[in-house]
């Protein structure tokens, strides 16, 4: 039930988390990544859901508090402090905010605009939104980006090395992709530098909970609700949020829209975030992947979360 404030009461929101988990649970189908043979090995049983909401309140279900491989849901947070760095207007001439049609790793998509990659949420877009990071070095691009994901967070994240390890030496599309922005002028540093960071970013661990809080920092306006910290500027939220509802969750980000209605990302790790901006942020993740790339149970809990409470944005 809704305040006359916008807020959910805390009862309602409860409610809903676990409702939602136990969905989730009823959900079969989907395999864990594989490409990235540390995501394989993850346990695909595992499922949690979490809300935060803009007033600083965290709900949870299920497996909450374990940790995953962030994975391209980090391209959020690098895209919001490339945003607050060199302004929303670069960020679009430079890397784009469209999206793409084709899926996240598409080297087509970067053929056909001409090396633009058009959306900052696809690998191609994120490996320059990496290299748009001002930095002097490699080390310095990556603290910032990691002091980024952590003030989101509301704690110090960390990269797990074994993940790092296991991606590093496996991401040769990847590299193909860096080489032929640079060769298209969209790349604006060293493009194995910008790779090994995009690498790096891909490889914190976050919970569904740290998931859900990342995200609540977004529906409250740029404010961190559980630090205070002003963590991106209201005005850029708005253009995040833009290109999380066009490129979110890869092939299927239109389908989201259609029956969520909640601008989101995923991340072949399992999780899915969505936000109902100036309320809460809902978070789910479970390991197993549908043909898009989004783990079929964190969908089916987020979707669930956001009609028990009715946030689809485009409701009236
Ligand atoms: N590190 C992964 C990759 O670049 C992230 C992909 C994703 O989660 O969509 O392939």
């Amino acid at each position: 039930m809704a305040t006359a404030s916008g807020q959910y009461d805390h009862h309602t929101i409860s409610a809903a988390v676990k409702k939602a988990h136990a969905a989730a649970l009823n959900r079969a189908g989907g395999r864990n990544a594989d490409y990235i043979p540390f995501l394989a090995e993850v346990p695909s049983d595992l499922c949690g859901v979490a809300v935060a909401t803009a007033d600083g309140a965290v709900f949870e279900a299920g497996d909450a508090r374990f940790e995953f491989a962030i994975e391209s849901i980090s391209k959020v947070f690098t895209l919001a402090l490339v945003t607050e760095e060199i302004g929303p207007q670069s960020v679009r001439s430079k890397v784009g905010a469209n999206p793409t049609g084709l899926p996240y790793n598409s080297v087509i998509a970067l053929e056909l605009n001409h090396g633009k990659p058009m959306s900052p949420l696809v690998n191609a877009g994120a490996i320059a939104t990496v290299s748009l990071v001002p930095a002097d070095d490699t080390e310095a691009r990556w603290s910032k980006i990691l002091n980024g994901q952590s003030s989101f967070a509301g704690r110090p994240l960390q990269l797990s090395e074994a993940l790092n390890t296991s991606e590093q030496s496996t991401n040769f599309h990847n590299r193909a992709i860096a080489w032929l922005l640079y060769s298209s002028g969209t790349l604006y540093c060293d493009p194995m530098d910008a790779l090994d960071v995009y690498t790096r970013q891909c490889s914190t661990m976050i919970s569904t909970v740290d998931l859900a809080k990342m995200g609540a920092t977004l529906a409250a306006k740029g404010v961190n609700p559980f630090t205070g910290e002003r963590v991106v500027s209201e005005s850029n939220v708005r253009h995040i949020l833009a290109q999380m509802m066009m490129e979110g969750l890869y092939i299927a980000s239109g389908d989201f829209a259609y029956t969520v209605g909640l601008p989101g990302k995923s991340g072949v790790g399992g999780g899915v975030l969505a936000i109902a901006p100036g309320k809460l942020a809902i978070a789910g993740f479970a390991p197993p992947l549908n043909e898009a790339g989004n783990s079929v149970r964190g969908l089916a809990a987020v979707a669930s979360v956001a009609k028990a409470l009715d946030l689809n944005l485009f409701a009236g």
